[in-house]
């Protein structure tokens, strides 16, 4: 991979950490709302702890994809960004530019 590709897909990858980071904060502005009892935009406190669960399980799952791109970025730093981290081949850019999972599109196709 040249290191040209390379500088974009970090841009990239950087631009996903602060989209989702901004994401994160709404989410958790959003569970800090539900737990501070301002429960009348919800019919009741049936809704309302139903409106939680659906706000930490998003929480939960930008959590994880925050950590991926976090790990990808750790990744281009230590200049092993297109090694698969199961079997060692090389990722294809391809395949990087549409997701920052660390496998090999064979890797991948194993594990799914
Ligand atoms: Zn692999």
């Amino acid at each position: 991979m040249n290191d040209q590709l390379l500088q974009k897909l970090k841009t990239r990858l950087e631009d996903m950490e602060r989209d989702i980071w901004f994401d994160l904060q709404e989410t958790d502005g959003e569970v800090a709302t539900i737990d501070s009892d301002c429960l009348e935009d919800y019919a009741s406190r049936a809704e309302a702890r139903q409106s939680k669960r659906v706000a930490l399980e998003l929480k939960a799952r930008q959590q994880r994809k925050l950590r991926q791109v976090q790990d990808a970025l750790d990744r281009i730093s230590a200049g092993h960004y297109a090694r698969c981290s199961r079997c060692r081949n090389e990722i294809a850019p391809e395949r990087l530019k549409i997701q920052p999972e660390p496998f090999c599109v064979l890797t991948a196709r194993k594990s799914s």
